[in-house]
Order: structure tokens, then C-alpha cells, then sequence
């Protein structure tokens, strides 16, 4: 269910309907907005008689959800969310880049790699720590060392840390040093994951699992705002599908299908998505062209010695024509 306050309600009003939520043993979410407040309520198991709460001072209307999910919908916020890390923003109405290695390997290589970032105009930079590989054998990232050296990253370059939690314990470490946590693909349904990323203090940025269906994606998103963290970053990589050319399907349609649902912003992740790098490109160019707020591209000084992901990371030269023709599009739909 949904409260919406009048224009007028005050704030007591508002904290009167919020205790009546709390008192029936529920979850209240107030989401304030230019125009109203809406108040969301989880916890239920069923459903609740609006009659309860039409009356009250302040209220406008009472509206009971059918669809699974409701924070993460523009009923519930028609403004969209920014996500503000200092000065850097997502889903502002710019075009965030977050760019960077697939793995931090080295110290070298990530400050070769961050400096091409920083001076493409990007701001946020991407690395994992912790990297959940198909293979038992594969690298699996370097961990805490790898996190040292995104923060002195952050620090030399001034760009906002992205980086992979693969569990709760991950997370807890990924909190110290970084400034956004990714959760991805084969996570995306690890609820214990969602709830643990739903109580941090950072902002989350949740790709899209390999055989998700939108509305699967947007109730992971829905578990990670129902523990009171609204700060999401929707990341469409890539579905399992019939491509035998590409490495998953990268589902464009589904951008605009997000934003006419959510109010949370939505990026591409173009590598992930092909796994080859000649397609990286268009693919990005594309999910420019269809709405995104922004993209996650993979970045690599040495792409044919990289220790996960080669074969699709960009190399530094390619990297940064592809950032002036993303940019050239995102203008031109301005
Ligand atoms: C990654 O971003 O490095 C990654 C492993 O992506 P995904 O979870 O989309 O496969
Ligand atoms: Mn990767």
C-alpha cells in the first residue's frame, strides 16, 4: 500500500501516519517530493484496508499496489532518484561513465588505466576485488589489496570507487574502502546479499542476473529499498539468450522499460554483455541512444594481458574514442 499525503499535509501529519504504520507492526518508507509525499508501506503480509488511513489529516489517497513491487515505482516517486556521490551524479540527466579494469591486478595497471579515465572526463572508476569467476581456478581477484589501491585511486584521481561484494563478509570490507558496491549477475538473487546491501550507508549498483526477468530485477532492487537503502543504480548486462555471436544478449528495450516503471536510473553494461571487444562500442552507443543514464565499460592498458575479461576490455586509445562518440550522441538528444 501507498499513502499519498495532500500538497498541504504537514510534517506532523506525516509523522502521525508513519506511527499508525509503525503501530500496525509494518515497515513506513516517507518518500518526500516536490509535489506530495508518498509513504510506502512493507512488511505486510497481506493486504491492508485502506479505510484505515483515508481519514487521517493530510492524507490524500490510499492506494493498494497490485504489482509485486512498490518502492522502486514512480507511483511511489514520480520524481526520478539521483544518485549523488560528492559531486559526481547519476541519473541526473548527464551521462555517468563508470569505467575501468575488470580486475585490479596490480598497481601499475590500475593507475595506468585510472588516469585514462580520469582524463576522458569520466568519474566513477570500476575494478573488482573480489571477482566471481565461472571456473574454481580462475583469478578471483586480489581482495583487501585490491581495495587499497582503488582508495589511493580515489585519492590520486579525485574518481568515485565501484567494486564487486560477492558475499556479506565482502560487502562489510567493500564498505571501508569504496564508494559504491556493485552486486552482480549470478548475485543478483542472493537475497541475504540484497538485504545485507540494503543496510549500508552506500549507494548500489545492481546489474541485472544472466536469466532475470525485469520484474526478478526490480524485486532485487525492491529488497535492497525495503531495508531503507533507496540509492540504486539499475546495470542491464546481458541475458542468457541464443547468441552464439555475443556473449549474452544485451537487452536494450529494456531501459526505456525500466524508466517507465522506475523512478531508480538505469546504465549498460556493454562489456559484460557482448564479451567481445569490437562490439563494445556499438553496443554502448546504443544504450546511449535508447535513455541510459550512464554506462559501465571495461578498461584495460594491456587488454591481451589481462587476467580476466580480455577479450572484451577496450584498450586505452579505443576507450577514449568510444567515450567521445557516446557523448556526441547523449548531446544530441538533448
Ligand atoms: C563485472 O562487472 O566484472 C562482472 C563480473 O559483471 P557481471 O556480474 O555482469 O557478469
Ligand atoms: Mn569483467
Amino acid at each position: 500500500m501507498l499513502i499519498v499525503m495532500t500538497a498541504r499535509a504537514t510534517e506532523a501529519e506525516v509523522a502521525d501516519v508513519v506511527r499508525a504504520i509503525t503501530e500496525l507492526g509494518f515497515r513506513a518508507h516517507p518518500m518526500p517530493g516536490t509535489m506530495r509525499t508518498a509513504i510506502g508501506i512493507t512488511g505486510n503480509a497481506g493486504v491492508i484496508d485502506p479505510a484505515r488511513f483515508e481519514n487521517m489529516p493530510g492524507v490524500a489517497e490510499a492506494i493498494a499496489i497490485s504489482k509485486p513491487y512498490k518502492l522502486v515505482t514512480r507511483d511511489f516517486r514520480p520524481e526520478r532518484t539521483v544518485i549523488e556521490i560528492g559531486d559526481a551524479k547519476i541519473g541526473d540527466g548527464g551521462l555517468a561513465i563508470i569505467a575501468g579494469p575488470c580486475a585490479i591486478e596490480s598497481r601499475a595497471q590500475a593507475f595506468a588505466i585510472a588516469e585514462s579515465v580520469q582524463k576522458s572526463g569520466a568519474r566513477f572508476f570500476r575494478g573488482g576485488a573480489f571477482k566471481p569467476r565461472s571456473s574454481p581456478y580462475a583469478f578471483a581477484g586480489l581482495g583487501e589489496e585490491a581495495l587499497k589501491i582503488l582508495a589511493e585511486i580515489r585519492e590520486r584521481f579525485g574518481l568515485k570507487i565501484v567494486t564487486e561484494a560477492v558475499d556479506e563478509a565482502g560487502l562489510e570490507m567493500v564498505e571501508r574502502y569504496a564508494d559504491m558496491i556493485q552486486i552482480g549477475a549470478r548475485n543478483m538473487q542472493n537475497f541475504s546479499l540484497l538485504r545485507r546491501a540494503g543496510r549500508s550507508r552506500l549507494p548500489v549498483l545492481l546489474k541485472r542476473g544472466l536469466a532475470a526477468t525485469l520484474e526478478e530485477w526490480l524485486l532485487a532492487a525492491e529488497y535492497i529499498m525495503a531495508e531503507g537503502n533507496y540509492q540504486i543504480v539499475l546495470c542491464e548486462r546481458g541475458v542468457r539468450a541464443f547468441t552464439q555471436h555475443a556473449r549474452s544478449m544485451l537487452d536494450l528495450a529494456a531501459v526505456p522499460a525500466v524508466r517507465r516503471i522506475s523512478h531508480l536510473p538505469v546504465i549498460v553494461d556493454a562489456s559484460h554483455a557482448t564479451g567481445r571487444k569490437y562490439m563494445v562500442t556499438p553496443l554502448a552507443r546504443a544504450g546511449v541512444a535508447v535513455g541510459a543514464d550512464g554506462l559501465m565499460v571495461e578498461v584495460h592498458d594491456q587488454p591481451e594481458r589481462a587476467l580476466s575479461d580480455g577479450a572484451q576490455a577496450l584498450g586505452l586509445d579505443e576507450y577514449e574514442q568510444m567515450v567521445r562518440a557516446v557523448r556526441a550522441i547523449h548531446d544530441s538528444l538533448a
